[in-house]
């Protein structure tokens, strides 16, 4: 009888260890439940990936974000402001495709503007895929390029796609949130190349300024000293992948650069050149490399720039 007694005992004692185990996994699913639904209403969940750097910040009111991707010999990056995206050129389309990963990841699905600064291929073959994950709104090109066949498979994608497409010259300054992005080149008169006839464009925010070159070459330096356009910027994007057609001396020293980033990658032209680099750095740029540093991730906002590699 005590033998069963021991038994019956041992029994219900096991129970409720089930029983509490049951209790605790309980609330423990209900606190993380809770806790999820808590970060979810207060929209935190950006922060959280953006701390353990699975996000850029990219919906940050007071932050402009500037990711130059690495996407090999070509030029792309990607501009983030409180929720609204500006992408400036999109790349090649020879499988480097890491503006569509970036956009993935950071779960942009609109581009409130693109801006094309040529139809190169490096610099505007990948918009057919880009447009296959985020909807472009307003497609801006150079009125250089008006009827271009180059350009004219890209331009009907993204039109069937609902963007509007617009082109346009210097002397237009298009706001986004709190960024304003000027084009400054070309000024109404057209280049005998395609690379100085690029879009080139100057993006400001806080008080901090990114300018993007395209492929423009000495010619068109030359003609922005002339005309006494604001140049001078924190962040150069370095003209056609480091090329010494352009980046020349009088330009870099109105640019007067804090930052310089070289978009390059493998390639037969001995780019960048080392004369552009030097000339860079004896102006007192950090220059950033595509094809060295991966992806460069800018941050600008009102406490001033820091920079980030992601060595991809
Ligand atoms: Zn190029």
């Amino acid at each position: 009888m005590a033998g069963a007694a021991k038994s019956r005992e041992t029994e219900s004692g096991a129970m409720r260890g089930k029983r509490g185990k049951r209790l605790a996994a309980v609330v423990i699913a209900a606190a993380l439940v809770a806790a999820s639904l808590v970060i979810t209403l207060c929209g935190a969940w950006d922060n959280i990936f953006y701390a353990l750097g699975y996000k850029e910040n990219i919906n940050d009111g007071n932050t402009l974000t500037a990711a130059f991707l690495n996407v090999g010999a070509a030029d792309c990056c990607v501009l983030s402001c409180g929720g609204k995206t500006a992408l400036i050129d999109a790349g090649d389309n020879l499988g480097k495709d890491s503006c569509v990963k970036y956009l993935r990841k950071n779960g942009i699905e609109k581009i409130d503007l693109a801006i094309l600064s040529h139809f190169d291929s490096d610099h505007c073959a990948e918009l057919e895929n880009i447009i296959k994950v985020s909807k472009i709104k307003r497609l801006v090109l150079c009125s250089a390029f008006k009827g271009s066949a180059d350009g004219e498979s890209i331009v009907s994608s993204a039109r069937a796609a609902g963007s509007d497409i617009e082109y346009k010259s210097a002397g237009e300054a298009l706001e986004l949130g709190k960024m304003t992005i000027t084009l400054l080149s070309p000024t109404g008169d057209e280049y005998g190349s395609d690379n100085d006839n690029s879009l080139v464009c100057k993006a400001c925010a806080f008080g901090k300024s990114i300018l993007f070159t395209g492929d423009a070459g000495e010619g068109v330096e030359r003609d922005l000293i002339a005309a006494g356009a604001d140049i001078d910027c924190d962040i150069l994007k370095v003209a056609h992948h480091g090329s010494k057609t352009g980046s020349g001396e009088e330009f870099i020293a109105s640019v007067s650069p804090k930052y310089a980033v070289v978009s390059v990658g493998e390639n037969n032209y001995g780019l960048p050149s080392n004369r552009v680099i030097k000339r860079l750095e004896s102006h007192g740029a950090l220059v950033l490399r595509t094809d060295k540093n991966g992806n460069i991730i800018f941050e600008l906002s009102d406490k001033g720039i820091s920079v980030r590699a992601d060595y991809g």
